[in-house]
């Protein structure tokens, strides 16, 4: 049956201070807003839990009254999944504390905190931790199913900075994950309850030489081939640790259609930063260099400046393939991809690549992908709406001509599956070993909303 408003009634008897949004709220739009607009999903209500208590109440109200609950923080998923219809949206952006523990080698964190409010917080005593490029993903949406960024050669990928988690399983029952939980959440976050909060690694580290560096246009249409493999010659001679790099191409306001580098050097070492730089500014030539010494605060809050605001559109949802290297055939599909990228500031591809401590984890996971590779991301979102179908139907070609290659791995990065791709092949030899965990931890698929596919079916 679907649910309607008055199933509501009880839970706000039960928890009067709760914050309770209903379509019928004047605040409730720009609550519910997700990075991806024009969703036509509403959920039934969005509550702002403050505490886990909070959180553990509603979960069992929505599970004795058989309410569909999803779970919200950044709200980037671009298929809408935290913000379903008819659902009960536990959005936990309002459990953002940051508590730094361990003699300064660890943080608590709330499930909620966006990766801005994390690098403020740890910026005031000097410390970082691994983040992706986007200053409002939430944190543990992003590491908890892998967490790809310029930080995973030096401290590892998302899910390698997980140290413990606070788990509201599907009864409301509060708990600490154990062992084997923590090996599912490292990987597959969202599967098993929400996650009120987290224990991560964190590092010292005041500043970071970072930024974009923005190719000619020439570099686009005729030189990307010769551009790709000069960086794939630099990515095999090793690049250091401390260096993060990630490419792409994508439409920018006054360079048009044009190539990009996100430069970032994880060190004070600033010498070596600079001889780092230069081999990428030799790689082709520069429109726009902003790469200067910043706070990983200051970095983060300035991608935001780059960043298209919430609300794009999506006919397609997003895709991605994972390549073992920059091959001839590779670069074939992403020199024609992007002579054909449609013109809209939303729409781009970019790569991710493995290396240093991203290949070497040192915690149980169930994050599958610890081979070299370069995961390539293809972003069919539009500010324009009426672009939506040109850039959705650019996307599921460049997947599929790209699958069709037989070195492109099976699965890809679980966040940004297009739909057609099963989420079982993401996971590989750990999809059966999480499923058990799933008809333990989630018997009833109460959360079902999750991002991963998994349903507890053995
Ligand atoms: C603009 C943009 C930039 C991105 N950049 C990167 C990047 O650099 N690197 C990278 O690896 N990925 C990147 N992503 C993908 C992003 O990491 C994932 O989509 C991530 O899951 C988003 O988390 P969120 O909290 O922002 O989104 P939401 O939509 O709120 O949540 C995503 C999923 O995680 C679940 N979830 C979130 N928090 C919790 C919790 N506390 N407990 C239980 N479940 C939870 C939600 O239920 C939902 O299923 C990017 C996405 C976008 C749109």
């Amino acid at each position: 049956m679907t649910p309607n408003s008055s199933d509501l009634t009880g839970l706000k008897s039960k928890l009067p201070d709760l914050r309770i949004y209903t379509p019928s709220n004047a605040d409730f739009e720009a609550v519910a807003a997700l990075y991806v607009g024009g969703i036509p999903s509403r959920p039934l209500a969005i509550v702002r839990p403050r505490s886990e208590e909070e959180v553990g109440a509603v979960v069992e109200y929505a599970n004795e009254k058989s309410i569909p609950l999803a779970v919200r923080v950044g709200g980037h998923d671009l298929l809408g999944r935290s913000g379903p219809n008819q659902a009960l949206v536990v959005d936990l952006r309002d459990i953002k504390y940051v508590d730094i523990v361990d003699d300064g080698q660890a943080a608590i964190i709330g499930g909620g905190v966006l990766a801005q409010d994390l690098a403020d917080t740890l910026e005031r005593t000097g410390h970082a931790t691994a983040f992706g490029a986007s200053s409002t993903v939430g944190y543990v949406g992003w590491a908890t199913h892998g967490g790809y960024g310029l930080f995973s050669g030096l401290y590892g990928l998302g899910v390698d900075q997980i140290l413990g988690a606070r788990v509201v399983d599907y009864r409301g029952e509060i708990f600490h994950a154990d062992e084997e939980l923590l090996y599912g959440i490292r990987g597959a976050g969202s599967a098993f309850g929400v996650i009120v909060s987290m224990k991560i690694k964190i590092y010292k580290l005041e500043k970071v030489l970072a930024s974009a560096l923005v190719y000619s246009i020439g570099a686009v249409e005729n030189d990307l081939d010769d551009f790709l493999r000069k960086y794939q010659k630099l990515l095999d001679q090793g690049i250091p640790r401390e260096l993060g790099l990630i490419v792409g191409v994508a439409n920018f306001p006054k360079a048009g259609k044009a190539l990009f580098c996100s430069f970032m050097w994880a060190s004070e070492d600033l010498v070596a930063g600079k001889v780092a730089l230069a081999k990428m500014q030799e790689l082709g030539p520069i429109v726009m260099d902003t790469v200067a010494e910043v706070t990983i605060s200051t970095w983060l809050r300035n991608i935001d400046k780059n960043t298209p605001a919430y609300g794009v559109y999506s006919a397609s949802g997003p895709a991605n393939v994972l390549v073992p290297s920059f091959d001839n055939q590779v670069r074939d599909i992403l020199v024609k991809f992007t002579k054909g990228l449609p013109a809209d500031p939303a729409t781009l591809w970019v790569e991710n690549h493995a290396h240093g401590a991203a290949l070497e984890p040192k915690l149980p996971c169930s994050f599958g992908y610890r081979m070299g590779h370069i995961m390539i991301e293809i972003i069919g979102t539009s500010v324009v709406e009426e672009m939506a179908k040109q850039s959705g139907d650019w996307v599921v070609s460049f997947d599929k001509a790209a699958r069709a290659l037989p070195q492109t791995l099976d699965g890809g990065y679980i966040v940004l599956l297009h739909p057609s791709v099963p989420s079982k092949l993401c996971y590989q030899g750990h999809w059966d070993r999480l499923q058990r965990l799933k008809a333990k931890f989630d018997p009833h698929n109460m959360f079902a909303f999750s991002v991963t596919g998994l349903d507890g079916k053995i």
